[in-house]
């Protein structure tokens, strides 16, 4: 029996991207220690006192089937939290939980993109972008942004492929790079989306842990509303990683469609996961503030150490929890020198390009170990790359 097309293409052909942290798992179970800084996962876990609500839900006989759109507190706590922040009017009927920010891309694309219709994302990208877009048996098309430029996208690059798309997807603050997009490159977005009538789909789940300038929400922006689709997450914000409880906002009658779309597919999240967002959604900005000081403290010590020598390049990160690092200096691609570290040293980061051509001859770093073992490895790691670069 033969499979889908949509479902043994997924990863287009090649590498998930996922091979140097496979590698350094499986060093972990054969009992090697290894400093592993690949992916975007707290060091910390959930706080103790979000798994007691949670407890307390579930005791309390929050464990059958939840409503589907999401219950009624997260998705009213959800929605007033949107429109603090963004300024934006948005309700319950503006907002669809789902099991974590990757469920939400996946029906957001559902919901925008026919099969066959051309889906935009920018590279450097989230690893599983391009496999969620084939997922819904959409064409999916890699626009390059510039190590030059920091990773801002240029208007003019996206403009070039944007006729007969169907929708984009951007990523700010971005993984891998670090970029918050600019006011200026969201209103160049935001004008291509209006002309090229695109939907909009706006990954922001790591709009907590912003380091410089601030984050701007395209959904805010004039006339965007009505063709934006933004995906939220708990999981970095609140150290929620596991509990997969994330969100679409978007028009209401985008969400009635995908409350259909989730009743015949995920059927909604648990009751007491949900009650417990709400507990850790009421816990306000400094919570967050909290759970993102960490990365902020690593980037901090990365500047110095990176300061200190002139091997390795620092795209400087203005958000999220990773470091793009420029390695071209030593002459090897981000995979060739992944692999080396690991081997050499058993220090795991992820090579630039499992994200993308734009991020070759680059590494990332995800600053998710204790602020010494952290500022120790990089220090090896740019004392390995001067090895290199001098040989
Ligand atoms: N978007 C981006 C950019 C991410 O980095 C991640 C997780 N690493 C997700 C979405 C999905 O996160 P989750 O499903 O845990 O909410």
């Amino acid at each position: 029996m033969g499979l889908s097309q949509r479902i043994t293409t997924l990863t287009g052909g090649g590498s998930d991207g996922w091979d140097v942290f496979l590698k350094a798992r499986r060093m972990i179970a054969d009992g090697t220690p290894v400093t592993e800084l690949t992916i975007g996962e707290h060091d910390i876990r959930t706080a103790a006192p979000i798994l007691q609500d949670m407890h307390r839900a579930a005791l309390g006989g929050h464990t059958g089937y939840a409503m589907v759109p999401g219950t009624d507190a997260l998705r009213d706590t959800v929605a007033h939290r949107t429109a603090e922040r963004t300024g934006v009017p948005t309700t319950r009927d503006n907002v669809l939980i789902t099991p974590g920010g990757q469920s939400a891309l996946f029906a957001a694309h559902a919901a925008a993109c026919d099969p066959g219709d051309v889906a935009l994302y920018l590279d450097p990208y989230y690893a599983t972008y391009p496999g969620t877009i084939r997922g819904v048996s959409a064409v999916p098309l890699a626009v390059q942004t510039r190590a030059e430029d920091a990773f801002q996208p240029r208007a003019a690059d996206i403009d070039a492929v944007a006729e007969g798309a169907r929708s984009l997807l951007i990523n700010s603050p971005n993984n891998p790079t670090g970029t918050v997009y600019s006011r200026a490159t969201l209103e160049g977005i935001a004008e291509i989306c209006q002309r090229h009538d695109l939907w909009l789909i706006s990954d922001e789940v790591y709009d907590t842990q912003v380091w410089e300038g601030a984050h701007l929400s395209p959904r805010a922006l004039p006339g965007l509303s009505a063709r934006t689709l933004v995906v939220g997450s708990m999981s970095k914000s609140h150290a929620m990683t596991g509990s997969r409880c994330g969100w679409v906002i978007g028009p209401a009658e985008v969400i009635a469609h995908l409350i259909t779309f989730a009743t015949h597919t995920t059927y909604g999240v648990p009751g007491f996961i949900q009650d417990a967002s709400v507990f850790a959604l009421s816990q306000g900005p400094d919570f967050e503030a909290e759970i993102a000081a960490p990365f902020l403290r690593r980037r901090a010590l990365a500047q110095a150490v990176l300061a200190a020598q002139n091997t390795v390049g620092l795209i400087p990160a203005q958000g999220a929890m990773y470091l793009m690092l420029d390695i071209r200096a030593t002459g090897m691609s981000g995979d060739a020198f992944a692999n080396a570290l690991l081997d050499t040293h058993q220090i795991a980061v992820m090579p630039g390009e499992s994200f993308g051509a734009a991020a070759a001859g680059h590494v990332r770093v995800a600053m998710t170990v204790e602020d010494a073992a952290f500022e120790a490895a990089l220090r090896t790691l740019c004392d390995f790359a001067e090895t290199c670069a001098s040989q």
